[in-house]
């Protein structure tokens, strides 16, 4: 992800593009699916909302997070990186996820570079999808040793833990979980959008390529929403709203956190983020959160984004939300295909 710098174009450029969905609507041939309306209620559960999968284990998030920064430096197309990719999915596997690994080329400022996604389904009764997401490698750096504990082990090992609570349920779900890690957000250049253009940026690698394979499968319809997880562990944990995100999920992420308890974490300033892996989804009409803490993490992209500067509880919060915020957005997205 990059702090936004005025590249309003660029945010002008992605709100238009936001609004194109709901353009879509208004002229749909078969574009992308009303969005939901969100309805909070605090009253107890409805009677057709999946129980809230509880479980998430703070320690084994941490755990997870010592063994990315073990390997080091772990940038594309890396030894470290490769080392990484096998710890997660034999995660994955472990928790009895269907794990592929999509392997892929590209071409950036710094040569041609092999990359690769890895997705840990979880099959549900419909091929309704909801994926949760992180990019999963750290930026490349020539002269810094950048273990990148919070961006982006914190978000890998968070997403992993998620993983194994969701994994651990006998039933199978309403919707079909997907948990991607992405290869290839960071900037091989100094800056987000320092080289590249608009149409081939040097970023967002591994996501632009997923939302290819999905629109190719004809998944992009079914595709219903996309919770990203960028930079969730610091100590100091606090996560404004970015406004590229889409409001609904938002809502329904911060709502529930506050119900939970974690009214000093969710709050509602505005988290500037000039651009993450969220985007080629927004641009396809497929909703979409990123929950990140980027401006008030004074390590970003430093050399001391070390395990010192992250927590267990903080990925414990943010785990706990998310679990729990599924059983509402699946009721909603279910009403919305009922009506
Ligand atoms: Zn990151």
């Amino acid at each position: 992800m990059s702090k936004p710098n005025g590249r309003g174009n660029r945010i002008a450029l992605v709100a238009i593009a936001s609004l194109l969905p709901v353009l879509f609507a208004a002229c749909p041939k078969n574009g992308p699916p009303p969005r939901p309306r969100a309805t909070i209620s605090t009253s107890p559960r409805p009677a057709d909302r999946s129980p809230v999968v509880a479980g998430f284990n703070g320690e084994r998030a941490m755990d997870h997070v010592r063994k990315q920064i073990d390997f080091g430096p772990r940038p594309p197309d890396s030894p470290q990186l490769a080392k990484t990719r096998d710890y997660i999915s034999s995660q994955l596997k472990s928790y009895g996820l269907n794990v592929s690994i999509d392997e892929f080329n590209v071409t950036t400022p710094l040569g041609e570079k092999k990359m690769a996604n890895i997705v840990g389904e979880i099959p549900g009764e419909t091929k309704t999808l909801i994926l949760i997401a992180s990019h999963y490698e750290t930026k490349y750096y020539k002269d810094m040793h950048f273990v990148g504990a919070n961006d982006p082990a914190t978000s890998v090992a968070t997403l992993l833990e998620i993983g194994r609570v969701l994994g651990s349920v006998k039933e199978k779900p309403k919707v079909t979980y997907r948990l991607v890690f992405f290869d290839g957000e960071e900037a091989f250049c100094e800056g987000w959008s320092d080289c590249g253009s608009e149409d081939d940026p040097d970023n967002t690698y591994g996501s632009r390529r997923y939302v290819a394979q999905l629109r190719e499968r004809n998944e992009l319809a079914n595709t219903r929403a996309l919770i990203l997880l960028d930079m969730v562990g610091y100590k100091n944990l606090e996560l404004g709203r970015d406004p590229m995100s889409t409001r609904w999920l938002q809502d329904i992420i911060w709502e529930t956190g506050r119900e939970l308890g974690h009214r000093k974490v969710f709050v509602d300033r505005e988290e500037g983020v000039g651009g993450d892996d969220h985007e080629p989804f927004l641009r396809e009409g497929v909703d979409a959160v990123d929950l990140i803490q980027l401006n008030s993490y004074p390590y970003w992209h430093k050399a001391d984004d070390t395990i010192d500067k992250v927590s267990p509880k903080s990925m414990k919060i943010v785990g706990d939300t998310v679990l729990a915020s599924l059983p509402k957005i699946v009721e909603l997205l279910s009403k919305e295909q009922k009506e």
